[in-house]
């Protein structure tokens, strides 16, 4: 699904990521780890192309990313992101937020979208909060809105970037079961998180980045049992 190879992203001087290669294989759940400024919100970003690699090359489903004729808004479709700050449309309903993409870029008639919706609401728990605002909501009920609304484009693939970080300690655990569940069906998913429990549960493999580069990388096994 993806293939990045010896990726680099310079900041002025710095250096981002450094060399990075990195493959997710179609339906492989990888979890990305490390500490803070290590890279790991720009590599996600790359994949996507909200942010722009200076060296190297990024192939999404095979597709040149970074490729002048490349229409990004195609890759986007395909590869949906969910951030750590939600950003959920704030004038817009709950359900609105789920449909307005589903109706402007997928082309489907309200009537469709507005039952796809639906019952992505429903999987994540929160149909009874379709006609509210997202201010409404608490922080944990806001992710699991962005997941259905990221879910509403039928992504083949989904990217995490640190869902939970911002979230109340209880609030984690509703998020974090959504994610489960989506991992559960199948989907190909990369996730930057400190959520080990997470990790260990869902991860087919676990990259440890430091200094924008990937410094370990192995089974959920190799990281977490004690030798
Ligand atoms: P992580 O997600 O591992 O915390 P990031 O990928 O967010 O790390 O950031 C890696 C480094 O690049 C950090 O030192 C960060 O300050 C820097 N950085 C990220 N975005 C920018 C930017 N737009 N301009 C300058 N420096 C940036
Ligand atoms: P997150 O942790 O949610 O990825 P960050 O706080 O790392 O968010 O970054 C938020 C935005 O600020 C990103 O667009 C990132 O590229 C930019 N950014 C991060 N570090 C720097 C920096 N040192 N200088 C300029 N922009 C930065």
């Amino acid at each position: 699904m993806v293939e990045a190879t010896e990726i680099v992203k310079i900041y002025g001087s710095f250096k981002a990521l450094d060399r990075v290669s990195f493959d997710v294989f179609d339906g492989e759940k990888v979890v990305i780890i490390g500490p803070s400024g290590s890279g790991k919100s720009t590599l996600l970003r790359s994949i996507n192309r909200l942010e722009v690699i200076d060296r190297g090359r990024i192939l999404v489903d095979g597709i040149d990313i970074n490729a002048a004729k490349t229409d990004i808004t195609k890759i986007r479709e395909e590869v949906g992101m969910v951030f750590q700050s939600f950003n959920l449309f704030p004038h817009k309903t709950v359900l609105e937020n789920l449909t307005l993409a589903q109706i402007v870029v997928r082309k489907r008639s309200r009537q469709d979208a507005e039952e796809r919706a639906m019952a992505l609401l429903e999987r994540v728990g929160l149909a009874e909060k379709a006609k509210a605002y997202p201010g409404k909501l608490s922080g944990g009920q806001q992710q699991r809105v962005a997941i259905a609304r990221s879910l509403a484009m039928d992504p083949k693939m989904l990217l995490f970037d640190e869902p939970t970080s911002a979230l109340d300690p209880e609030m984690i655990g509703e998020v974090l079961d959504v994610m489960k569940s989506v991992a559960r069906e199948g989907m190909t998913m990369a996730v930057v998180t400190h959520e080990m429990g997470f990790a260990r549960e869902v991860a087919d493999r676990v990259i440890f980045m430091d200094a924008g580069r990937i410094v370990e990388e192995g089974t959920p096994e190799h990281f977490f049992t004690a030798p």
